[in-house]
């Protein structure tokens, strides 16, 4: 098999702030999402972010299996991220490796204050969220999709959390970074807010950065944030809107 060598592009930003993949420093990649197309699963969302390709599933509330681990006064919230053998530019073992353990801890933790836990004690809620194509910033496209599927589940909740991420190239503030930016850039923030309130449950700062940078990164991610909401409430609506008007068209 032949092994893939990346190459860092010359310029990761021109002088203007046009990055490598064309865009300037405070565009988004395209997010598209639909949300309940597993049948089998209590709720599910798939998400295309960019050259991302996620999908997240969530089954529960449901019996809780080891019995030992049930908590009496709340449901227990287990989530899993898995990365496809293909979703990478080289083929990744499959099973869980130290970096998947440790996003599915982040992104469960993204999630929690979202979920009224306390509504359904002694059960489980469990997420999984596949990674069927990785092209940066899948975290934050994982905890996007999961908390719409739990939404689609009907799962109590405060309210959306929408994640993304935002980076430093050099002297500029980027959103949303791309494959080379995550590579090869200088620091990378995934934040996810629970949108109702706008509280942050996720950050996590890998670079240096200057304060300065930091609050504009922080406030350049909230703003990509309420764009990815839109999406988000959109996706939603979607399919009730379908329902209503299969409603119509049997004349209810
Ligand atoms: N990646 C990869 N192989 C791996 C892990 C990561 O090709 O085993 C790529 C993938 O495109 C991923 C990116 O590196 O999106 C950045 O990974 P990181 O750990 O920063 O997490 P992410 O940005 O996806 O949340």
């Amino acid at each position: 098999m032949p092994l893939i060598v990346e190459k860092k592009p010359e310029v990761l930003i021109t002088e203007d702030g046009i990055r490598t993949d064309g865009r300037g420093p405070l565009d988004l990649r395209p997010v598209k999402i639909q949300v309940g197309l597993l049948s089998r699963a209590d709720g599910s969302a798939y998400l295309e972010w960019g050259g991302n390709r996620v999908l997240a599933a969530v089954f529960g509330p449901r019996e809780v299996h080891p019995k030992h681990m049930t908590l009496p006064d709340r449901a227990l919230l287990r989530c899993r991220y898995n990365m496809a053998p293909f979703s990478t530019p080289e083929r990744k073992r499959p099973g869980p490796d130290r970096r998947s353990v440790e996003l599915s801890k982040v992104i469960r933790e993204a999630l929690l204050p979202s979920i009224f836990l306390e509504r359904y004690p002694g059960t489980a809620i469990d997420v999984f969220v596949e990674i069927l194509r990785s092209d940066a910033g899948t975290r934050v496209a994982g905890v996007t999709a999961a908390s719409l599927a739990l939404a689609d589940a009907g799962i109590e909740m405060r309210g959306l959390v929408t994640a993304v991420a935002v980076g430093r190239v050099g002297d500029w503030v980027v959103v949303d970074p791309n494959h080379d930016e995550d590579q090869w850039g200088d620091a990378d923030i995934p934040v996810a807010f629970l949108m109702e309130e706008k509280e942050i449950t996720l950050l996590q700062l890998d670079g240096p950065m200057t304060q300065e940078q930091f609050d504009k990164a922080l406030e350049l991610a909230s703003q990509a944030a309420d764009l990815i909401y839109e999406v988000q409430k959109e996706a939603l609506r979607r399919p009730y809107e379908a329902v209503r008007l299969e409603i119509l068209r049997r004349g209810e």
